[in-house]
């Protein structure tokens, strides 16, 4: 009899822990009752999917778990299953129906004895909610792939910055751990999405051959991969679509010789636009359709100012986290990195314009 094709697929993908650290985590979930899983502030894809995943998993083992998410998810994210239990710490000056009690959220971490942190690699990357996460006395175990985690915050890493997602691990942990026959359709919808938005719809970051592995594991639960798509990508808002004419018309700024180009987002202009949390998703990756085009770095006005977010793309062998590090109290992936600048925006803007001009040997000198 021919063999399941499923079966052939599990024993192709390569494990993702060693025996002894399978073990050990296999022991701490076994001892764990009550589980709090968070992920970074401003959850992406990645973040929610990754979170959603793994909460899933834990539930199938019999745990009580709770998802807190340092701040709101955006809206094209919204059709993920089960992201509206989610608890949220700081809604900001978002006044919809979040679940965000604080007290809720206080007795979740006070209650638990196991903390499963999704997608970060360090405790200030959840934001407002770090002294929260610092002080909670349950062990924490950390599943990302960030480049530098803090090795001393977490009893446990599964680290692995060669990834393409958070939700590749997610879903290759659970394959490991022989939980892929229990593995939901909505699971897999929530890992799918992290592991398509964190590769650009697999266009970066996405070539080991494993990943496909998973995609077909995925497809396998029955999920629609071309509606997840439409969900993400095509759910914007008229209002959206001319803010991305306008900053691509009117801001931005092409510095052809060094391969890079720079656009800023005031608030003024996010007034204008009715801007709503998400709207800026992927915008940074436009101006890298121009051929030869290696950086495209984005500035965009914080609410908190004066405070500018910036978010780079770079293309081969180009790492923009070196710039995010020297130049905007930042850090990430080599391809996809961003920090911040407690500046107002000309001044923000000079500082990236320094930013191309200090990295140009890099930036010309890489191999693409
Ligand atoms: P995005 O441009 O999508 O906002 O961020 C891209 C990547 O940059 C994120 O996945 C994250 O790794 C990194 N990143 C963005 N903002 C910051 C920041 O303020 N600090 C650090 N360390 N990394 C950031
Ligand atoms: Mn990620």
């Amino acid at each position: 009899m021919a063999e399941n094709p499923v079966n052939l697929l599990l024993e192709a993908l390569p494990p993702i822990l060693e025996t002894s650290e399978m073990f050990a985590l296999m022991k701490r979930l076994r001892e764990a009752r009550n589980v709090v899983i968070t992920c970074h502030a401003n959850p992406d894809g990645d973040a929610l999917g990754s979170v959603l995943g793994w909460q899933e998993y834990l539930r199938s083992l019999g745990k009580r778990t709770q998802i807190v998410l340092p701040t709101p998810y955006p809206d094209f994210l919204r059709w993920l299953p089960g992201a509206d239990h989610a608890y949220i710490f700081d809604t900001g000056n978002d006044h919809r129906q979040w679940r965000a009690s604080p007290q809720k959220i206080h007795d979740a971490f006070a209650a638990a004895d196991l903390i499963c942190c999704l997608d970060f690699n360090e405790p200030s990357r959840v934001g407002g909610m770090e002294k929260m996460l610092r002080e909670a006395k349950a062990d924490k175990i950390l599943i990302d792939h960030h480049e530098h985690p803090d090795t001393a915050f977490f009893v446990q890493l599964v680290s692995r910055p060669e990834a393409s997602s958070t939700c590749e691990l997610v879903c290759r942990l659970i394959c490991q751990l022989g939980a892929y026959e229990q593995m939901s359709r909505s699971a897999a919808e929530a890992l799918y999405c992290g592991m398509m938005t964190d590769t650009g719809a697999f266009s970066y970051a996405s070539s080991a051959p494993h990943i496909y592995l998973l995609i077909s594991l995925l497809l396998a639960k029955g999920i629609d991969k071309d509606a997840i798509y439409r969900n993400v990508y095509h759910a914007y808002s008229a209002d959206r679509l001319k803010l991305v004419g306008h900053l691509l018309c009117n801001k931005l700024e092409f510095h052809l010789d060094n391969h890079a180009s720079i656009y800023s987002l005031t608030a003024e202009e996010m007034k204008q636009f009715h801007f709503k949390r998400g709207d800026a998703e992927g915008i940074v990756n436009l101006p890298l359709q121009v051929k030869g085009l290696r950086l495209s770095i984005a500035l965009r006005e914080d609410t908190a100012q004066p405070l500018v977010r910036v978010s780079m793309r770079s293309v081969g062998d180009l790492d923009c986290t070196q710039i995010a590090k020297r130049f905007f109290n930042g850090g990430g992936h080599k391809n996809a990195s961003g920090g911040s600048l407690p500046l107002p925006m000309e001044t923000a803007l000079q500082t990236a314009r320094d930013a191309i001009e200090a990295f140009k040997d890099e930036i010309l000198g890489a191999s693409v």
